[in-house]
């Protein structure tokens, strides 16, 4: 079988969730083969969770100056073991840093490149969301080895423990001239709630939760639900909550096993990020809003009155 790239996503000292669905995705095709991107001795804290979900090789691209520079090291490391080991295709998570690495990584490749892919087959068919998420289409690439960008959530990440093989990769040189140098790093406050694009629940809030201080009944239910909080632009523009937790065309995209949407309207560029959630919970006072339209479940009131019963229900149930 060959293999099939997957681009680690990592904090250095752990493999984010993200991965392992890649890998899970990789298997449909060939052979899962991590490669890993990062300062020197990182491969050696992930190679166990990596061969723990299926990577039955690791390439280990490794030097000082790979977290120097925004995306141009994995884009350098990919094309090299791209052009070396002839992958049946390269998979990258559908991340901001994710869909840069893997546009600069199709250009230098000449390869054909799929976004924000959402299902795909044995044969490198592709289900992606287009439009805003108004259609979804089937794609090949025809020309060259596929790159594609995979929307976190899509897929369930899955224990399938191989041996895996080493290899080092030696990381080319980065042109500081035509790449972007880190030159400082500030943590984002995260606390306890998982990260938005990993969470396996996501409870949103829009215009409609009024303020800062009503997103507290948001972070009570996703609390109750452990689940991570997000927010529509507008909330996020209205000052209500930070733009780290947008969800959207121009958010982040998420894919969780259930989305709860709380006084959100649901315009199409909130839809596009987050209409591929598997089940989906709206709270509206408007019978018309269109997100009821979407929602699995749709419950019109208020969400001040609603939600709050849901955490005590939740919270209840989980004694
Ligand atoms: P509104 O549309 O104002 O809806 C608020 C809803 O709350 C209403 O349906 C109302 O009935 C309901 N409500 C009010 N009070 C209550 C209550 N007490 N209980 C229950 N329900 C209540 N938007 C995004 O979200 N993400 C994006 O990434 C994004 N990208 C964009 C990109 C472009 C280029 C453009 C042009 C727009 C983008 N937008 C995006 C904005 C988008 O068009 C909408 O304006 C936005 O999603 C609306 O947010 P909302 O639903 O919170 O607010």
């Amino acid at each position: 079988m060959p293999d099939v790239l997957v681009l680690v996503d990592h904090d250095g000292e752990h493999v984010n969730r993200t991965t392992y669905e890649l890998l899970a995705a990789a298997r449909r095709l060939g052979d899962p083969a991590a490669v890993v991107v990062g300062t020197p001795g990182t491969t050696a804290r992930l190679a166990e969770s990596l061969a723990r979900h299926g990577a039955t090789r690791t390439y280990a691209a490794e030097s000082a100056e790979a977290d120097g520079f925004l995306v141009t090291p994995a884009v350098g490391a990919l094309e090299l073991v791209a052009r070396e080991a002839a992958p049946a295709a390269v998979l990258v998570s559908a991340t901001t840093d994710g869909k840069e690495i893997a546009a600069r990584l199709a250009a230098r490749l000449d390869a054909g490149l799929l976004v924000d892919a959402v299902d795909l087959d044995s044969s490198g068919v592709v289900d992606q969301v287009v439009f805003g998420g108004a259609y979804t289409v089937r794609s090949q690439v025809t020309h060259g080895t596929p790159v594609i960008t995979v929307r976190p959530g899509a897929f369930e990440p899955e224990e399938h423990p191989v041996t895996s093989v080493e290899r080092t990769v030696s990381l080319p040189t980065v042109d500081p001239a035509a790449s972007a140098r880190v030159t400082a790093r500030r943590a984002a406050p995260a606390g306890d709630r998982p990260a938005l694009t990993e969470a396996g629940v996501v409870v949103s809030g829009g215009r409609g939760v009024g303020g800062a201080d009503g997103f507290g009944v948001v972070e009570g239910l996703a609390d109750a639900l452990g689940g991570a909080v997000g927010a529509s632009r507008a909330a996020v523009d209205a000052g209500y909550y930070p733009h780290q937790y947008q969800v959207g065309q121009t958010g982040k995209s998420v894919s969780p096993q259930l989305y709860i949407a709380l006084g959100i309207s649901g315009a199409i560029q909130h839809l596009a990020g987050m209409q591929t959630s598997r089940t989906i919970v709206a709270v509206n006072t408007d019978p018309e809003a269109p997100i009821l339209a979407l929602a699995d479940y749709g419950v019109v009131g208020d969400l001040f009155a609603v939600a709050p019963q849901l955490t005590q229900e939740v919270a209840a149930r989980r004694g």
